[in-house]
């Protein structure tokens, strides 16, 4: 892919053999009042150039202050980074100077957030915000950056692009204003581009059809895309490979299709069977018992532990270790293997 920034940028090593991001050990700390919460435990995934990877977990799970580490926007303190490595071709993005790390944060790596109203600002209009990316970025001049903005919102299916450029964001819809974000966030081609929750606010129809824009989209440009997301049901048409976290870690990572055909954790488990089902009409949803735990004061054994329908009396002393299934599959269940043919019960 094509990126005009490639030869001035500050990352030393672009040949690797490596995947286009790695996130390695990365563990992430917060000082706060009652205490030190310890919000990311050792989490670690790849991803390639074209490939996506869902980020699934409740509220808390430590999925978005993972994607704020690898952006950088981490407020530090009262965040800590004791350990851990974002590596960006090949570079561990965490030993880059401020400025370095800007210079990649937006154009190289960009996120679009869960509110686009928030995330735009009310008094410019949508055309002179996009246009934005390029004059700061590009140098390029106004009539040339509302040029590409008009194309830009082309390409993300705005109707009416020329005639909307000039609105502001309180003039469009939630879904308009999310595909918006959605054009800031590619205005520079980025290689990795995350989404942290783009759909939450949406209904399901809009939801579906960012989905598949953003699908589109990473299909085009060869894009690495990270999708953050509480739910497995938006998932399963982007994604090629899921990580599920839980408490601070990936309770189970796998492609896709073999976590929805046959989960290896009870968690993700749970999860799948939460999801309404066209075939479950007039039936009651199933719905995980109890909450995701305080990370002030983590269950022992396994953290899933009090939530469990199947745990047994290890999982409340032993923490299970991320057991590696295939070289593709991993589960933190001390019983995945009973989980995966379905005799635990
Ligand atoms: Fe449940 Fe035990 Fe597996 Fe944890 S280790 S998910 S408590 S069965």
């Amino acid at each position: 892919m094509s990126n005009p920034s490639i030869d001035t940028h500050p990352l030393e090593a672009e040949a690797t053999t490596e995947p286009l991001l790695v996130v390695d050990n990365l563990h992430v700390e917060f000082t706060t009042r009652q205490g030190l919460v310890r919000a990311v435990n050792g989490v670690s995934y790849t991803v390639n150039a074209g490939e996506s990877l869902a980020v699934l977990g409740e509220s808390g799970s430590g999925k978005s202050v993972t994607a704020q580490a690898i952006m950088g926007i981490l407020d530090m303190p009262p965040a800590r980074i004791p350990k851990g490595e974002v590596r960006f071709r090949g570079t561990d993005m965490l030993k880059l100077s401020d400025q370095a790390r800007s210079q990649i944060r937006g154009q190289r790596i960009a996120m679009i957030f869960q509110d686009a109203l928030s995330a735009l600002n009310p008094v410019f209009t949508v055309g002179w915000q996009i246009s934005e990316m390029f004059r700061v970025h590009r140098g390029m001049s106004k009539r040339d950056g509302m040029r590409k903005a008009v194309e830009l919102m082309d390409r993300v299916r705005i109707p009416a692009a020329k005639n909307r450029v000039n609105d502001y964001p309180h003039q469009f819809s939630g879904g308009m204003r999310q595909r918006i974000m959605i054009a800031m966030s590619i205005a520079l081609d980025p290689e990795v581009l995350i989404a942290d929750e783009p759909t939450t606010a949406l209904d399901v129809t809009v939801q579906a059809q960012i989905m598949d824009l953003l699908a589109e989209l990473q299909r085009e440009s060869n894009m690495g895309l990270i999708l953050i997301t509480h739910d497995l049901g938006v998932v399963a048409d982007v994604a090629d490979k899921i990580a599920v976290m839980y408490a601070g870690r990936i309770v189970e990572h796998a492609p896709v299709h073999d976590l929805y055909k046959t989960p290896a954790h009870p968690y993700s488990k749970g999860l799948l069977d939460s999801i309404p089902r066209v075939d479950m009409k007039g039936q009651e949803l199933y719905a995980i018992k109890g909450l995701p735990p305080n990370l002030l004061d983590m269950p022992s054994g396994c953290a899933f532990h009090p939530r469990c329908p199947y745990r047994r009396d290890n999982c409340v002393t032993d923490v299970p270790p991320l057991y590696e299934i295939s070289g593709t599959r991993g589960s933190a269940c001390h019983y995945y293997r009973e989980v995966l043919d379905g005799t635990l019960g």
